[in-house]
């Protein structure tokens, strides 16, 4: 029952990459945790039946970036830095590597739950677990 809801609050909150995730039929198979790459360039992170749209932002400058869910220290080309709108007064900036597959095998599932924790901590949803 509560997959239901879930999808729909997701689908409220961001109708459009939910419907890249989770497509509009039912009984598609919800990510519980992970960062999706969903259209123009942002990426959806899921946590449980949280979602937070990740939006890209232009490049800047040409020094080294520390990718925050790996902590591995790429060059600019390999990594970007993604906006989260928390809340509407609260904006979380994030540098991430562009080939997410390999970053999360490298961060794990620890590392992207700590991701997930740090950004959705942010999150204001408006419902409890
Ligand atoms: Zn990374």
């Amino acid at each position: 029952m509560s997959d239901h809801s879930e999808r729909d609050l997701l689908r409220e909150l961001f109708p459009e990459t939910a419907r890249e995730l989770f497509g509009s039929g039912a009984g598609a198979t919800v990510p519980t945790l992970g960062l999706y790459p969903v259209a123009d360039g942002r990426m959806a992170l899921v946590s449980g039946g949280h979602l937070s749209e990740l939006e890209p932002l232009e490049q800047k400058g040409t020094k080294a970036a520390h990718c925050d869910l790996c902590h591995v220290t790429r060059s600019r080309s390999e990594a970007g830095v993604f906006r989260v709108r928390a809340t509407e007064r609260t904006t979380l900036y994030l540098t991430l590597c562009l080939n997410t597959e390999h970053c999360q095998r490298r961060a794990g599932k620890q590392g992207l739950e700590a991701l997930a924790e740090r950004v959705l901590s942010r999150v204001a949803v408006g419902r409890e677990e």
